[in-house]
């Protein structure tokens, strides 16, 4: 940069400075009024500004014009020079704005002060007395756009930041969600969703059937195999409930090998009949230790299965869908019994009491 272009950059930065300091708006008047003021080649000028100043702390519009129709040495500024200059004003002073709201991009505004600095430059060429206010007002353009440019990029960084941690908190959360051996739902979740559910299902007034489930003799099975086997079979049985549900049914580890199948807009009977295919499917894999290819056997599952009754409570559902559950085990495991057969053997044993 020559050392004159520099001067003219250091007064322009300082008219616009001083002239902020006034209150008054920066239109090309006042800009050219302290561009002069600023330059230093104007005693009587700098000498009223400065009067003001000190005993009143502004100047007023009033004053600012009389003195640039008094005191401005200055050519005949055409009036879409003028435009241009308010222009640049009016999109510097949107920038701003922008920048201290709302932190949006930029690169608009970097375009339209592209273009305007396009269009001083050519009209400079017309005017050649505008050249020294101009040629400043160019160089507050090019430091405003080079800040532009830094802005954009931190407010990228900014979103990217805020992108990744949004991501985080996101797995996170799923993460809080699942049951760590089984990557299904764990019973926090189960809880919550249950309880959304019977919300949405008495709305809706649809039915909603529930299935508790657990492993026969599992405590045997983890004695003979070790643990870690035993684990390998909750993967197992959890990926076959997994693989027989759909859509808006939430499986769940509800317990250490209990699991639950929260069934919106399903009737008893079909829960009943989905709860015995899973059933089936497990009872019919033949299990093998997976490093020493070793038989286990097979695992068996009993089921119990209920219907959300009106205005009846989570604990009580699941109650009732636990008496189904135990009664299977007792009348030999390896079976699903729904609420309806429940109650029909529960008669049967009064009866048979009776
Ligand atoms: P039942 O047919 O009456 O259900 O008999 P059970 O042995 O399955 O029932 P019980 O409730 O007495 O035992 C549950 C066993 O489940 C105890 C424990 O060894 C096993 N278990 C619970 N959680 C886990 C787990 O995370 N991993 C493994 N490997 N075993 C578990
Ligand atoms: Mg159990
Ligand atoms: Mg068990």
């Amino acid at each position: 940069m020559t050392e004159r272009s520099d001067d003219t950059h250091r007064f322009a930065e300082m008219a616009l400075a001083a002239l902020k300091a006034t209150g008054l708006s920066a239109t090309p008047r006042n800009y050219e009024l302290w561009f002069a003021h600023a330059e230093g080649k104007n005693p009587a000028l700098s000498a009223h500004i400065q009067k003001a100043m000190d005993e009143t702390g502004k100047v007023s519009q009033e004053m600012a014009d009389k003195l640039y129709d008094q005191l401005v040495q200055h050519n005949d500024i055409s009036n879409d020079v003028i435009n241009l200059v308010t222009r640049f004003h009016t999109e510097v002073t949107d920038l701003w704005d922008l920048v201290e709201k709302t932190g949006e991009s930029t690169s608009g505004h970097n375009k339209e002060l592209t273009n305007l600095s396009e269009q001083l430059r050519e009209s400079t060429n017309s005017y050649p007395a505008v050249g020294t206010l101009l040629e400043g007002v160019l160089s507050v353009t090019k430091n405003m756009m080079a800040e532009n440019a830094k802005l954009e990029n931190r407010l990228a960084a900014s979103a990217e930041e805020v992108t990744n941690l949004q991501r985080d908190v996101e797995a996170i959360q799923a993460e809080a969600m699942r049951d760590a051996l089984t990557g299904i739902a764990n019973r926090a979740t189960f809880d919550r969703s249950l309880d959304k559910h019977m919300n949405e299902a008495t709305e809706a007034n649809e039915p909603l059937a529930l299935v508790l489930s657990d492993i026969d003799h599992f405590k045997k099975f983890n004695d003979t195999w070790g643990h870690q086997t035993g684990d390998q079979v909750l993967r197992f049985v959890a990926d076959v409930m997994n693989s027989n549900v759909k859509g808006k049914d939430l499986l769940a580890r509800y317990g250490g090998e209990e699991f639950a199948i929260v069934l919106p807009g399903t009737s008893l009977e079909n829960a009943h009949m989905l709860a015995d295919r899973i059933r089936n499917a497990v009872e019919s894999r033949r299990l093998r230790k997976r490093r020493t290819d070793e038989d286990l056997g097979i695992v068996t599952m009993s089921m119990g299965v209920a219907l959300l009754r009106e205005g009846e409570s989570m604990e009580s559902l699941i109650d009732r869908a636990d008496s189904c559950l135990y009664a299977a085990k007792r009348a030999g495991r390896n079976r699903v019994m729904d609420e309806n057969e429940y109650e029909a053997l529960a008669q049967t044993d009064e009866k048979g009491v009776a």
